[in-house]
Formats: structure tokens, C-alpha cells, sequence
């Protein structure tokens, strides 16, 4: 029979599939749950406000992501398509890349609508340049 350690209060127990006793497990499914509702309702949360707001161990937060029952934005690595920078959790862009190309797009949604102006005005002009001789 193989006994363990558990690696949240130290204790030893029988050995089994989880690393910690059978004590800690059931405060650690408690603490599961309340984490993933909380996460669910932010999904933005990082490990520090998490912890605040719930009260719970650091450590514990970090076994639920290592044991992959948890996904973090904090503990996953995001990173910027553009600049390779981290970006948020569920972006593609950083926020600074984020912020350039919708700068970039406004620029040029200004440009279109001023070549456009320009177009449409030359357009106009074309009729009144080609006005008919109606008699000689
Ligand atoms: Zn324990
Ligand atoms: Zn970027």
C-alpha cells in the first residue's frame, strides 16, 4: 500500500489518483466550483482579483490550471498576431496593435470617402463640360 503526502496540508493518506488528501480534494471540488462560476460570470478575471474575491489559495487556483481543469486568460499566453506583444485573452491584437488599426481603418475609410467626393464631383463636372453646340 503506498501512502502520499498531501501537497496542500502536508498530511499523509493512501495513495489514489489525486495529489491531495481525501479532505483537501473535497475543499478543492468546493473551491473548483465557486472558481469557475466566478470565472464564468468573468471571464477576464486574473489569479489576483480571483483570489480576492473568493478568498481562495493561490496555489489552488494554479493546481486546478495545472491539472488543466481551469483555463485562465492569466495563465494563458496570448499573444499578438501583429507584433507578437500579449494580448488579451481572447484577442488577436494587442491592445496597442488594436488601437493602430483602428486608427489605420479610420484613416482609411476617410481617404475612400474623400476620393469618392472627389470622384463623384468630377463625375458631375463631365456633364456640364460636354454641352452640345445645337446649331452652327
Ligand atoms: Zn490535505
Ligand atoms: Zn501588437
Amino acid at each position: 500500500m503506498e501512502i502520499e503526502t498531501c501537497r496542500q496540508c502536508g498530511k499523509v493518506f493512501m495513495k489514489r489518483t489525486s495529489v491531495l488528501c481525501p479532505d483537501c480534494a473535497r475543499r478543492g471540488e468546493d473551491d473548483f466550483l465557486a472558481i469557475r462560476g466566478y470565472l464564468d460570470e468573468h471571464p477576464g478575471a486574473t489569479m489576483m482579483t480571483l483570489c480576492d474575491a473568493l478568498g481562495v489559495a493561490e496555489e489552488t487556483v494554479s493546481r486546478l490550471i495545472e491539472e488543466g481543469r481551469l483555463v485562465m486568460s492569466g495563465s494563458q499566453r496570448n499573444r499578438c498576431e501583429s507584433c507578437g506583444g500579449e494580448a488579451q485573452f481572447g484577442q488577436k491584437l494587442c491592445l496597442r496593435c488594436r488601437v493602430q488599426l483602428d486608427q489605420s481603418l479610420r484613416s482609411a475609410a476617410n481617404v475612400l470617402r474623400s476620393s469618392l467626393k472627389e470622384g463623384s464631383a468630377s463625375d458631375a463636372g463631365k456633364g456640364s463640360y460636354y454641352t452640345r453646340r445645337d446649331r452652327d
